[in-house]
């Protein structure tokens, strides 16, 4: 397989620990977090990265970068072809200084037969983009067009504006009366950008523009993952937020010890799941049913009215989930009553008392609790066994505080995480016991997660899910629009023949599994009726009527 990607030493999913330059940055941030690391330990002098230019925010800049200010201040692609000779005359400018220049594969092929002709040896770090496809300067004004904005209104201009994957972007210098009050980029969530000084484009309209304007030469071009690079850095589609990073020189392998960065390891199988669709575009081919389609929009495109293209896309993007952990963490944070309201819910504390009994957990496990909340599941757990240890992991910042005050109070030994990725920064087969309570319909993808929670389970380790039963949503949202219960936040109940997939995928056997709960609150009489019911019925209505479902699986 190597034939698709170059040669290669190991292929990562990395992310930067800075929130600041993750929000400016494209994917994970790596590349701006490696140019800085790469300045503080004296690899290079400066580096060659492409920023907008001050006075016209509209058009890209080629600039030498010499501070962390100037390199974090160019982070995140420009959908836009740049001639290889503006990143040239600055190498010639600065002969004097060792190099980093981050570029496009054209551009890093160009200046690798360069050097072997003996020029432009002072460029001595390569950080190459993968590039699908390209567009002239022409795309970005088709859609300043289309805007409707001025030039001079403009104050910035984005290809990855707003929240990740974000998408193209303008915001005015004023109000402008014609622009939204708001766009929601997720309609579950709460990213928002508003005040009538946004123009916004989520991602998904490059794929229409890219067919629009792809020129000749990128239609040509066979090399997507800029194999004569140092290190080269992509999307790590489905991990939210985060670059895939090849490592391919010693060099670039440099960039990797970065304290600054988080890393995980990852196949090249797993690579070619993210990435296969653009590795076929440039490596195989595309069918004859898409190249007609390619034709088509190539010859049409500009003459098809925006509002037909924005449906056309809506309806290419659409899925399910349409939000991201952020906006899960965000929901949690703003929730205030987490524990008293679930004090007086019944049906609350029973994915505890139900996982507890369902389960194999021994004394001096090893335990990870994932999206923890306020730590009531760690802390019953520590109630029953003996020496447990604990990380608690969750997207909410506030949840993980209000745990860790919670857990330090009763002694508990345990560490906390806080993330925002779908892939953990935790190494391979570390726990003895997963915990995962009413957390899998909550994220963006529920099954790359429950892979997660198998890959980092000990070889024979057990992981135990609850979630509910999509047939409980609309008491769920009752619950919640009557105010008797906080609200779900961003979720989708996940039917349980999808649940058996997502288990099996991941390489967990199903040792045990029951559905509890009938009656989820109400006086005393009535829940104790529910219970009897759930006895009788345990192995035939349960399974179907139930609230919880309860999952204890052993990895194989
Ligand atoms: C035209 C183009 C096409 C791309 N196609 C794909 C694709 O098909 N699949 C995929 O996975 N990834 C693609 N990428 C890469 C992706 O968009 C991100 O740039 C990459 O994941 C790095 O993200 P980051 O958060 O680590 O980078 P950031 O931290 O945001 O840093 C980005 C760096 O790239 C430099 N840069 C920005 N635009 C350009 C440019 N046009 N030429 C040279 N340098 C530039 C900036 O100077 C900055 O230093 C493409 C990028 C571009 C510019
Ligand atoms: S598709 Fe190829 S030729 Fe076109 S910009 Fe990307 S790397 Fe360069």
């Amino acid at each position: 397989m190597k034939k698709y990607i170059g040669s290669y030493k190991n292929i990562y999913i990395c992310q930067s620990k800075d929130e600041k330059i993750l929000k400016k940055s494209s994917s994970g941030g790596f590349v701006t977090s490696s140019l800085i690391y790469a300045l503080k330990n004296k690899i290079v002098d400066a580096a060659i990265v492409v920023s907008m230019n001050k006075e016209k925010p509209w058009k890209y800049e080629v600039a030498l970068a010499k501070t962390q200010k100037d390199i974090i201040s160019a982070a995140g692609s420009k959908y836009t072809i740049i001639p290889l000779n503006e990143f040239l005359n600055i190498a010639e400018k600065n002969k004097k200084l060792n190099l980093a220049m981050v570029g496009l594969p054209c551009h890093i092929t160009a200046i690798r037969q360069l050097q072997k002709k003996g020029l432009y040896k002072n460029i001595k770090l390569l950080i190459g983009l993968f590039c699908g496809y390209n567009m002239p300067f022409e795309a970005t004004e088709f859609l300043i067009k289309k805007s409707k904005i001025r030039r001079n209104q403009i104050k910035h201009l984005k290809y990855r504006g707003s929240d990740y994957p974000g998408g193209f972007l303008i915001k005015t210098k004023q109000k402008l009366s014609f622009l939204p009050k708001t766009y929601q980029q997720y309609p579950e969530g709460h990213t928002t950008i508003s005040n009538q000084k946004h123009y916004f484009l989520p991602k998904g309209y490059y794929d229409f523009l890219n067919l629009m304007f792809v020129p000749k030469g990128c239609l040509r071009c066979k090399d997507y993952t800029n194999e004569l690079a140092d290190i080269s850095v992509g999307d790590a589609w489905n991990w939210d937020n985060s670059s895939v990073v090849i490592q391919r020189t010693e060099l670039g392998n440099n960039l990797l010890s970065n304290p600054l960065v988080i890393s995980k390891k990852i196949d090249e199988k797993e690579f070619y799941r993210m990435h296969w669709h653009n590795i076929k575009h440039k490596k195989i081919g595309d069918p004859l049913t898409l190249k007609a389609i390619m034709l088509f929009i190539k010859i049409f495109g500009r003459i098809i009215p925006f509002r037909i293209i924005s449906l056309i896309v809506k309806r290419i993007t659409r899925t399910k989930r349409r939000w991201s952990l952020k906006d899960v963490g965000e929901h949690w944070d703003r929730t205030n009553d987490y524990d008293e309201i679930n004090k007086e819910t019944y049906s609350y504390f029973r994915r505890f008392t139900d996982g507890y009994k369902l389960s194999d957990i021994k004394d001096n496990a090893y335990v990870l609790e994932y999206c923890t909340r306020t730590g009531n599941g760690a802390l019953y757990f520590a109630g029953k066994r003996k020496n447990l240890r604990f990380v608690c992991m969750d997207v909410s910042e506030k949840m993980l505080k209000i745990a860790d005050e919670n857990l330090k109070s009763k002694g508990i030994n345990f560490k906390t995480i806080l993330t925002r990725t779908t892939w953990f920064p935790i190494k391979d087969n570390m726990f003895d016991n997963i915990l995962c309570f009413e957390t899998l319909e909550h994220l963006p993808h529920p099954e790359l997660t429950v892979k997660e929670l198998a890959r980092v389970t000990k070889p024979k380790g057990e992981v135990l899910i609850t979630m509910p039963n999509t047939l409980w949503e609309f008491v769920h949202w009752f619950a919640a629009v009557t105010g008797i219960h906080h609200s779900e936040g961003p979720h989708l109940f996940i039917p349980r023949k999808k649940m058996i997939v997502y288990i099996k995928n991941a390489g967990l056997k199903i040792k045990r599994e029951e559905t509890t709960v009938l009656i989820a609150f109400g006086p005393k009489f009535l829940v104790r009726l529910g219970e009897l019911l759930e006895r009788i019925f345990k192995n035939s209505l349960m399974k179907y009527i139930g609230l919880r479902r309860i999952f204890v699986c052993e990895k194989i």
